[in-house]
């Protein structure tokens, strides 16, 4: 029962379904936020906004882009949230789905050590020091449903069920996409549960889209 989603960022139309439906399931409040020139809005998670509909404009070999990346918890095979938590009351990976959950322990821990560990730059904390981000909707997969995200989702954009059932679908629709766009590429498939297809290099969505940016690596 591992699951996986496969999230192909070339049918997200950034109509947020799912950034709402994950605040519907998850009750998480509305809040206060502000315009930031984009329509990228809250302008980045928060302990309230654990799905994220990032929005860029980009010209690209001449062309305008409009660049949506549907942002969340990569639930990582290895997590090194987990592994920097060294309390698994705190955070635990689910043996089943391979969900990395989050519980109200989070408050004892050095939150600066958790936010700092994700290569992805996702949990937040809360006013009470608890750490907040993606459950994967693991309470509604026990029950054989899809995350809410998935279920609402319009372009079938986002997909989940068995990840190796993904990481199939992922390499196919890449093969296809990539006869319209050549840079197209998965993000770091073998270390995640959340695969995203990007028909352009992931920075030019966002800076911690990808674990490993090599422009950000200098030799020595
Ligand atoms: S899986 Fe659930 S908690 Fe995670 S982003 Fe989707 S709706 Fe939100
Ligand atoms: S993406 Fe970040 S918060 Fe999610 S499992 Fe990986 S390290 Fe933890």
């Amino acid at each position: 029962m591992s699951k996986g989603f496969f999230i192909d960022v070339t049918r997200c139309i950034a109509c947020k379904a799912c950034q709402i439906a994950c605040k519907q399931w998850n009750r998480l409040p509305a809040e206060q936020t502000r315009n930031v020139g984009s329509y990228q809005n809250p302008p980045d998670f928060t302990p309230a906004t654990y799905k994220l509909v990032r929005m860029k404009e980009a010209i690209i070999d001449g062309k305008f882009y409009g660049l949506f990346f549907p942002d969340q918890c990569r639930h990582c095979l290895i997590p090194p949230c987990l592994l920097w938590a060294q309390d698994s009351d705190a955070i635990y990976q689910d043996e089943d789905t391979g969900a990395v959950v989050y519980t109200a322990k989070t408050s004892n821990l050095v939150a600066q050590d958790i936010t700092g560990a994700c290569p992805y730059d996702v949990p937040r904390s809360d006013g009470d020091g608890v750490l907040k981000k993606c459950t994967m909707c693991n309470d509604r997969v026990k029950q054989g449903l899809e995350p809410a995200c998935v279920k609402t989702c319009p372009t079938d954009a986002l997909n989940f069920g068995e990840l190796e059932d993904m990481q199939t679908l992922a390499s196919e629709r890449l093969e296809n996409i990539k006869l319209t766009y050549p840079d197209a590429q998965l993000v770091d498939t073998d270390d995640v549960r959340v695969i995203f297809l990007t028909a352009f290099a992931p920075d030019k969505y966002h800076s911690h889209a990808a674990a490993f940016d090599p422009k950000r690596w200098k030799p020595g």
